[in-house]
């Protein structure tokens, strides 16, 4: 008996090495308004390329009467090689790029869901002198390892430290 549609949830089928991408390909279906802005532009008029891949991926993750859905087409529009492993935050980074480049003038909507930045700043423990640098980011690099909590590995990331030796601050 098919489950209610609000529960139930298509899956991805792993072509080999698959499985970081399609954990994050869940996520990205999970985050609404991202997914919902994507699937309202309007469909590019060729089947290869990416962004229609990905509708098409999306569409069927929320409408497929399938239990799963074979993202082969989607790979080959990204260029993936789906028997290499490969880190899912570089996968990220190079999927967003790419998706970036199909989006034109709706580029924004990628950063409008994930942006944000990263403001690195050095103290000078004699003058007090500040050198700050802030940088555009879409992804924090948070260590969940051994940590009890997100919170626990955001705490960790804005910690400040004191650098010594080698990686000594000589001011200006
Ligand atoms: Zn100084």
């Amino acid at each position: 008996m098919p489950l209610p549609s609000s529960t139930r949830h298509v899956g991805l089928l792993n072509l080999g090495n698959t499985c970081y991408m399609n954990s994050m390909i869940q996520i990205l279906f999970s985050v609404s308004e991202f997914r919902d802005s994507l699937l309202s532009l309007s469909l590019p008029s060729q089947p290869a390329s990416l962004l229609f891949q990905f509708q098409l991926l999306l569409t069927s993750l929320l409408r497929s009467q399938r239990p799963f859905y074979d993202p082969s087409a989607f790979c080959r529009a990204l260029g993936v090689d789906v028997n290499r492993q490969m880190d899912v935050d570089e996968f990220f980074s190079t999927f967003m790029d790419r998706l970036e480049e199909c989006l034109g003038e709706k580029k924004s909507l990628i950063r409008e869901q994930f942006g944000g930045s990263m403001r690195h700043s050095i103290t000078c423990e004699e003058c007090r002198a500040e050198s700050v640098r802030e940088e555009l980011c879409l992804s924090l690099p948070l260590v969940v390892k051994n940590k009890s909590s997100i919170q626990e590995g955001l705490a960790e990331l804005v910690m400040a430290e004191s650098l010594y030796g080698q990686n000594a601050y000589h001011c200006e």
